[in-house]
């Protein structure tokens, strides 16, 4: 017997009105890049330009924040580790209730929304609540500082694989990660979050088979007027660091890719002057 699965047309209920609720309006999640303003994407720009109401991160620079429209309002939500102004809950709850009145809201993170933003759990929270979104990527910090300080993060003759790692504590004091894997040969890895237990990852990486001089380096405030870029191994990083008195923002680099940077920055620099000098 054939089966038709579904209500026949004579059972339908009679039309009723639909009810009075306005659709919400639409938030938009933008990655605003590792910092320098003129790496933001083109979508990324006239969406702040447009935008009304932004909440905005503690990695989002003035900068960046300068490009909004003259109407907008810019709400900042935090969150440094040390300093939470809001809870991801009460971001979340605000991005609700705003577009439910039908604001729309331009929610600006650094670097990507999707790569260590929470940016996830908003989505995921924006979808569950029936409310429209959408994701405008953003350069993740990993990709500012690799150009910006001259290492390529991948390499065919030094690294195959790249891995984008937190280094922020666990619940139980552990940096949780999956140590035999970060420590595998020929693979560039990238760590985030992690200056304040630097000298527990270099110690862990080593513990599981890199090599003590395995090349590493610290890249602070990547793309910004005063990014600094440290490099040693995994060895002597710590000490560096702490000698330099490193602070977040900074990612950690691990990997043969480290040795280009002598040559790649230099050269960058001297290609960079050239057109200037011919002037
Ligand atoms: N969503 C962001 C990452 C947020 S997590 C992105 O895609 O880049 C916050 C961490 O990102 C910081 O602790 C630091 O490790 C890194 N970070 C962000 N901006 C940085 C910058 N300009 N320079 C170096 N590290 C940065």
């Amino acid at each position: 017997m054939h089966v038709v699965q579904g209500r026949h047309p004579a059972a339908a209920p009679p039309c009723s009105p639909a009810p009075e609720v306005a659709p919400a309006a639409m938030v938009t999640l933008v990655g605003a890049g590792p910092g320098d303003p003129e790496l933001l994407t083109i979508k990324a720009l006239k969406a702040l330009q447009r935008a009304q109401t932004v909440l905005y991160d503690h990695l989002v620079g003035e900068e960046v924040l300068g490009l909004a429209g003259p109407g907008a309002e810019l709400i900042y939500v935090g969150k440094e580790s040390s300093r939470h102004t809001m809870s991801q809950d009460a971001i979340i709850a605000l991005m609700v209730r705003l577009a439910r009145e039908g604001r729309p809201v331009l929610r600006l993170k650094g670097g990507d929304s999707y790569i260590f933003g929470r940016g996830g759990e908003e989505a995921q929270a924006l979808a569950l609540a029936g409310v429209p979104f959408q994701v405008i990527p953003g350069l993740s910090a990993a990709q500012g500082a690799g150009a910006s300080v001259g290492i390529p993060l991948t390499h065919r003759d030094h690294a195959r694989s790249l891995v984008f790692a937190t280094g922020h504590l666990r619940g139980n004091g552990e940096v949780d990660l999956d140590w035999p894997m970060l420590a595998r040969p020929r693979q560039t890895v990238v760590i985030y979050m992690g200056v304040a237990n630097l000298p527990v990852i270099c110690s862990r990486l080593i513990a599981h088979g890199l090599a003590s001089d395995t090349p590493a380096a610290i890249v602070e405030r990547a793309t910004l007027a005063d990014e600094r870029c440290i490099r040693g191994s995994l060895a002597t990083l710590p000490a560096l660091a702490r000698a330099n008195r490193v602070a977040p923002p900074a990612l950690i680099i691990v990997g043969q890719v480290v040795d280009l940077q002598p040559l790649l920055s230099q050269a960058g620099e001297t290609a960079m002057l050239q057109p200037a000098d011919a002037a």
